[in-house]
């Protein structure tokens, strides 16, 4: 199947999801999850209209980000990140998707500075409390988003989660509810607005637009199998 169709069979499924929920379809940014996928078939996507990607490795990205320089791609980096790589993302991405720790918070906020610009990120938390995985626990939360919030060139705009797979999408929802109840619960200790919630990947994205995402993240669905 060629690029375009795939891309808006996926486009389709995003606004399916939506009218189940009430939801308009302009409020969910669909997000190419590009890692194994060659800068060739990349730019395939993107003239098929796939503007925003998201790289998870930082080799990887720097690779693509040079030999897709010419198209105007909004870069996202979704995948771990070491405090000691920070400075090669910091002007190339829009958002970062995997803030999980201060030491990482306080490198953005010094590069951020350097660059004189503020990044936005979203903190990614570990609903799942797997030990396999990155993310902050739930229980750091509030205490967390408050120290960001002494960051003055960082500035969280959202959550993002990695569940656990689940053979049933279904049985991903309480964690995707949980992500959201978080959200609102930061607006409202707070008194602020955060605008997304990054969550539903190829297998789970419906169930992700359901319970409130604003980002869906989606690679094998757009791309096919990952070599
Ligand atoms: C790979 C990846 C995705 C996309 O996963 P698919 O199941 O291929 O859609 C989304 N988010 C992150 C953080 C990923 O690493």
């Amino acid at each position: 199947m060629d690029a375009c169709r795939r891309l808006e069979e996926v486009k389709e499924k995003i606004i399916k999801a939506c009218e189940r929920s009430q939801r308009k379809p302009e409020d969910v940014l669909l997000l190419g999850a590009s890692k194994g996928v060659q800068p060739a078939k990349i730019r395939e996507y993107y003239q098929c209209g796939l503007t925003v990607l998201g790289e998870n490795r930082v080799q990887e990205f720097l690779r693509k980000y040079e030999e897709l320089k010419d198209l105007h791609i909004d870069w996202h980096f979704i995948g771990r990140l070491q405090s000691n790589k920070v400075k090669y993302v910091m002007d190339k991405v829009s958002l970062i998707h995997s803030l999980d720790r201060e030491s990482l918070a306080h490198e953005i906020n010094k590069r951020a500075q350097v660059l004189g610009k503020v990044q936005e990120v979203l903190i990614e938390v570990n609903v799942g409390n797997e030990e396999s995985k990155g993310g902050l626990k739930m229980e750091d939360l509030l205490s967390f988003y408050e120290r960001a919030l002494t960051f003055k060139n960082l500035k969280v705009v959202g959550l993002m989660c990695v569940p656990p797979y689940k053979e049933e999408p279904n049985q991903v929802k309480p964690y995707f509810e949980k992500l959201r109840k978080l959200k609102e619960k930061l607006e409202w200790e707070f008194s602020v607005k955060l605008k997304h919630l990054s969550m539903g990947m190829s297998h789970d994205f419906e169930v992700a637009i359901q319970e409130g995402a604003t980002i869906v993240r989606i690679g094998t669905l757009l791309f096919g199998k990952r070599a």
